[in-house]
């Protein structure tokens, strides 16, 4: 494993550095928590900022040229994101279009679904979200119920999508269904490309537990979808899917380094008190504080190894479950442990008068049990780490 970043990969980072520095509002750095956009004009706001980016040479710097990409380095992305991290840019729009859509219709797409879609996903003039998960199918995906019934030139659509993220601002949406309802069930799927204006849908907003509104239920009502808009083979969706959950998991490693969380914490420990006394001067919270930094020291290099293997094109290897597992599960407790440390101020929501660091912890701990569940639950991680990392039997 080598630390050291290039001469090439550091005049990388040097140029895009100077640039957010030419380019980024003061007034627009997010000093906050970063969370969903609340309304229309703070959406438009963040794809303003994406626009400047996409502009600039700046947006989906990982995608081939072809596509309109800068075909960047790993290792550039992972810069990249850093500097923007460090520039404390807003956050930019059209997430699951870059990272999902666009890669997976790469890959599967017709020369017409190509031309048509992908051009305009970098500069978010269209937005995209994915209906994958139903009401009663999250971790066993391949039950979806959604039906397509094939008509000829069109499918027609009926069924329902849950917690659907962006729905709510998305002009498309991808649409794993049922189109063979006798065939064992990971062969009877379809994936469909859906414009959400069409009639017969349904997008009702659902309120998480921090009071954000950034996913929907989706409800479809004898829509018509045209044959024109079948990503691969007719019954073949599940690997169309599995491409785009392929995606998904890479995305979805976790966080690589929560020492600035952890300084944070230790920040607010020296400025709380307990039993009378700053609570950093208990060794039961400084012991504790010690713990998290430990294990955040160690996703931090299981995280390089992830890196490694990459760069030296190895097969993916157990780290990306582990990453995942390790990191949701270590920031829930930070935040638990912030809990335990502010006391009744814990109760104080974020941004309230009189609440302790803009009640930031108890907004990170609402938000903390989202990282558990998207994009495969901790216990389907446990799942897969045990049968197929340690070769345990199936439960
Ligand atoms: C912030 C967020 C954003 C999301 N965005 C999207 C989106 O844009 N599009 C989309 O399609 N979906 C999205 N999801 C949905 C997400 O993919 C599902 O919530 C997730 O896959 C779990 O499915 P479920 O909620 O149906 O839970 P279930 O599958 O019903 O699971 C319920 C509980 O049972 C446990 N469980 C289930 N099966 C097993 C098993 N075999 N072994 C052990 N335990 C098991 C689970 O771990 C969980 O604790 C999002 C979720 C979140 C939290």
């Amino acid at each position: 494993m080598d630390f050291k970043f290039s001469a090439d990969d550091e005049a990388f980072r040097q140029e895009f550095r100077s640039w957010l520095k030419d380019n980024l509002p003061p007034d627009w750095r997010e000093e906050g928590e970063e969370r969903d956009a609340g309304s229309r004009g703070e959406f438009e706001r963040r794809r303003a900022w994406h626009r400047k980016l996409y502009d600039g040479g700046w947006m989906c710097i990982h995608w081939p040229k072809e596509y309109g990409g800068r075909g960047a380095t790993l290792l550039q992305q992972v810069i990249y994101n850093q500097e923007l991290e460090r520039a404390k840019a807003p956050p930019t729009v059209n997430f699951q279009g870059i990272a999902r859509v666009g890669p997976t219709l790469m890959q599967w797409g017709t020369p017409e679904q190509k031309m048509r879609y992908i051009p305009k996903i970098p500069p978010a003039e269209e937005i995209w979200c994915q209906g994958l998960s139903e009401p009663n199918h999250g971790s066993d995906l391949a039950a979806v119920e959604t039906k397509a019934v094939d008509e000829g030139d069109h499918f027609l659509v009926n069924g329902s999508k849950i917690w659907t993220s962006n729905a709510h601002v998305a002009d498309f949406s991808t649409l794993l269904c049922r189109t063979d309802p006798d065939a064992p069930k990971h062969r009877g799927l379809s994936y469909l490309l859906v414009d959400l204006k069409t009639p017969g849908i349904t997008i009702r907003p659902l309120v998480q537990i921090t009071g954000e509104k950034g996913f929907n239920q989706v409800f479809f009502e004898d829509v018509r979808v045209p044959k024109t808009n079948l990503v691969g083979q007719k019954n073949q969706g599940w690997l169309v899917a599995m491409t785009n959950m392929m995606f998904e998991r890479t995305i979805h490693g976790g966080r690589t380094d929560m020492m600035i969380e952890i300084e944070q914490l230790r920040d607010l420990a020296r400025m709380v008190q307990r039993n009378g006394r700053p609570a950093w001067e208990d060794s039961y919270v400084r012991q504790s504080i010690a713990n998290f930094a430990c294990e955040a020291q160690a996703l931090k290099y299981t995280s390089y190894r992830q890196l490694t293997r990459q760069l030296k094109g190895l097969q993916p290897g157990p780290e990306g479950s582990v990453m995942k597992l390790g990191t949701s599960d270590l920031n829930l407790r930070i935040q638990k442990f912030a809990m335990e440390l502010l006391g009744p101020y814990s109760q104080y929501e974020y941004m309230s008068a009189g609440a302790i660091d803009h009640g930031k912890w108890t907004y990170r701990m609402l938000a903390a049990r989202r990282g558990t569940i998207a994009a495969g639950t901790n216990e389907i991680q446990h799942n897969i780490i045990g049968e197929r990392v340690l070769g345990l039997p199936k439960g």
